[in-house]
Formats: C-alpha cells, structure tokens, sequence
C-alpha cells in the first residue's frame, strides 16, 4: 500500500479558538485548523457534539480544549479571556463563527426576546470576546481574527424579513473593521470578515425549509479557504473574503446616485 505523505503543518504551536465549533462552519473550520497542527479552543452550547469534534481532533493527531458555554453567558467569556491569557500568556486564533439566525419575519412582528438573543450572540458577544482576549491577541506573535458575517449586511437592496440577522450582521462588519482599524498600527492583529455564501447548515436549512440543501456548497468546502487569513503571512486586515466569488472586497460607502 502506497504511504500517505504526511499532512503539512503550518499552524504548529497555534492556539485556536473557535466559536460554535459544535457543528456547521466552526466544525469544519476547527477540525481544519486541528488537522494543521492548531490546538483547538472548541466553543459551543452542545457538548456531546464537542466530545465528537474532540475525538475526530485526537484522530487526526492534534488536541482541543473544550469550552462548552453559552456565548450570552459573558461573564463566562470574561473568565475564558483571563484562562487564555493564564494558560498561553497568547492567543493566535480567534474564529467568531457561532451566529444565530432569529426569526424570518417583518420587523413588527419580532419578539423582543428574539431580538435580544440575535443581538446577543451576533454582536455583544463578539464585542465581549474581543474585550475579553485583546490582551492575548497582541502577546501573540501574529494575532489573526475571523468574523463570519452575511451578505445580507451589505446588499445594496435590503431584503424583507430578515431584518433581526441583517442588522447584527451590518454591526458585526462596523465591529470587526473597528478593531481592524484599532489594531492595525499598534500591534501584529489583523482582522478580517469572511461571507461564507449559501452552505449546507442547520442555519440554511432553517432559513429556506424549501431549498434542497444538496444543491449548496458544504462548510467543508469553505474551511480551506479560511485558513489563509489565519496564516502568520496573512496581511489583509480590515477587509471582507467572499467565499462564492472566492474574492477579496474592501468596504465602500454609500454611492451617488447615477442620474
Ligand atoms: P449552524 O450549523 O446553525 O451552527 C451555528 C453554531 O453556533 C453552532 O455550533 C451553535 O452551537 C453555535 N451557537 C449558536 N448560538 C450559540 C450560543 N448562544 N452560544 C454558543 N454557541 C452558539 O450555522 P452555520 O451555518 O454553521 O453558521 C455559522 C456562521 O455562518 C453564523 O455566524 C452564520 O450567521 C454564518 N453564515 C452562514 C451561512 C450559511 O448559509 N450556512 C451563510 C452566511 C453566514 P450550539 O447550538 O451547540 O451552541
């Protein structure tokens, strides 16, 4: 039987977390990241699905912490930052994937608590993770951050509907390019945004019951392509990947109308 040759290495002594690494995208990504030499910090509410990421991890030669936490929980982020920095003195990765989609309905009828939670989870939290691991971010040598956003906070014609997941969206994106711009001069961090596109979730699924999922990409497909801005030689900051036209944007402001 011919040898497999063994699997490059490039994130080798790399501390990674990841958030909703229990399923979907940060599944992908954080068992991507293992594969290539990463310690894995896996983040998400559901443990047994950990313990599964765990064990396909410890299969693939490399270890994970799991961290199975409510990210509306911030109090706990506090005390995962300063567990980071205790045990690491750094952080190389952070992977903001966990996202929750709310409610597909006009913005009248959103429940408040609804509204909270997409906040929440989609924002505060973020903001809280970042608050929580700016210190161990910039003690690693090259601090590489990730935001998984929607092309649905950008689109030049607003979609109805979708209102709850388009506005956390749009702050994610001002969130992420503001600590882009307050890292960019005073430390080795750079911060990117990345548009996944339609994949193959339990997220998709929820949002279009009618799609048939077999026609869309999988967040395997996607995972590969992420890791290039987690890289050391990365240099992009500030700036958004868009996985279906495999591209990278920068922001533009409000257009003139042409006349
Ligand atoms: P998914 O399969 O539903 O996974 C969502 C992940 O987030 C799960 O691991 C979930 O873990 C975690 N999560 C949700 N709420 C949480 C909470 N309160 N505390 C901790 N973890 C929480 O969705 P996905 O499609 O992979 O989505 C990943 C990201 O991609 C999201 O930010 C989403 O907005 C974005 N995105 C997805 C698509 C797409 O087509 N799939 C398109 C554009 C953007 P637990 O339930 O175990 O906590």
């Amino acid at each position: 039987m011919a040898e497999q040759s063994p699997r490059a290495q490039p994130f080798s002594g790399r501390v990674a977390l990841v958030t909703g690494a229990s399923r979907g995208i940060g599944h992908a990504l954080a068992l991507e990241l293992a594969r290539a030499g990463a310690h894995v910090i896996a983040l998400a509410r559901t443990q047994g699905a950990l313990e599964e990421l765990d064990d396909a991890i410890r299969a693939a030669g490399s270890e994970a912490t799991l961290v199975p936490c409510d990210l509306t929980d911030f109090d706990a982020l506090d005390r995962l930052g300063a567990a980071i920095h205790e045990r690491w003195k750094k952080l190389d990765i952070f992977v903001g994937n966990a996202g929750e989609l709310g409610a597909v309905t006009p913005l009248s009828h959103i429940d408040p608590q609804d509204w909270d939670k997409v906040i929440a989870v989609n924002v505060t939290a973020n903001w809280r993770l970042i608050r929580a691991l700016d210190m161990p971010l910039r003690a690693a040598e090259t601090g590489r951050v990730l935001f998984i956003t929607s092309g649905i906070a950008h689109r030049a014609d607003y979609r109805p509907y979708w209102g709850g997941y388009a506005v956390s969206k749009a702050a994610l994106d001002a969130l992420a390019r503001t600590y882009a711009a307050e890292t960019e001069t005073t430390s080795n961090v750079k911060v990117m945004l990345a548009n996944p596109g339609p994949l193959r979730t339990r997220m998709r699924a929820k949002a279009m019951p009618g799609e048939d999922p077999l026609t869309l990409k999988t967040p395997e497909d996607l995972a590969p392509k992420l890791l290039q801005f987690l890289l050391p030689s990365s240099v992009q900051t500030g700036k958004l990947y868009d996985f279906p036209s495999d591209e990278i944007l920068s922001f533009a402001g409000p257009q003139p109308m042409s006349v």
